[in-house]
């Protein structure tokens, strides 16, 4: 039997709700280790080192990359993010269950190298209700809010890249069908 842990990779667009939904699959399954990126963007405000983040400066983060300290990395926003390598891999072969909640471009890099992770793409229940979400959030310019919208078109578009998509109409159901899809693949005959 394989004794690795699996590898769970969730994206989707700004205001489909993905953070919320890992912290709830977090919060009821003790269990998953969630993997902390580095990244060079600011905290925000009640962000904390080593939990949200590792923040780093743009020169320690291209040390990283020399060092090929890094699983993936991409550039969002204008700022890099990046997932450590050995926590990931440490927890893989301890048989832990790993949770990476990156973007597109890095979900594929890691997709080249983890042919049997989980890919999960987070879609907001419509168009409609992601731009509500966005304006709702009233951090963003009209100009922010259209950038944004269009951008999230663009990466819904790369759904057909993952796994599974799971609609966020409710959180609560919308974590439930993540658990099912980790229930499903632990069960699958080719891991064992
Ligand atoms: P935020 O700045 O809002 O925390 O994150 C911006 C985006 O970066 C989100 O889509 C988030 O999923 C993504 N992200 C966070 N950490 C990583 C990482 O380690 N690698 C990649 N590729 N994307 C990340």
């Amino acid at each position: 039997m394989d004794q690795k842990g699996l590898l769970i990779v969730i994206s989707g667009p700004s205001g489909a709700g993905k953070g919320t939904i890992c912290k709830s699959l977090l919060n009821a399954n003790k269990d998953i280790k969630i993997s902390v990126s580095a990244t060079t963007r600011s905290p925000r405000k009640g962000e904390v080192e080593g939990k949200n983040y590792y923040f780093i400066s743009k020169e320690q983060f291209e040390e990283m990359l020399q060092e090929d300290a890094l699983l993936e990395y991409a550039k969002v926003y204008e700022n890099y993010y990046g997932t450590p390598k050995n926590y990931v891999l440490e927890n893989l072969d301890s048989g832990n269950d790993v949770l990476l909640e990156i973007d597109i471009v890095g979900a594929l890099q890691v997709k080249e190298k983890f042919k049997d992770g989980i890919f999960i793409f987070i879609l907001p229940p419509s168009l409609e209700e992601l731009k509500n979400r966005i304006v709702g959030r009233g951090t963003e310019s009209d100009k922010d809010i259209e950038i944004r919208y269009g951008c999230a078109i663009e990466e819904i578009e790369q759904v057909i890249k993952y796994d599974y998509a799971v609609i966020n109409d409710d959180i609560e159901r919308a974590t439930r069908d993540v658990e099912a899809i980790i229930k499903a693949e632990k069960c699958k005959v080719s891991r064992m």
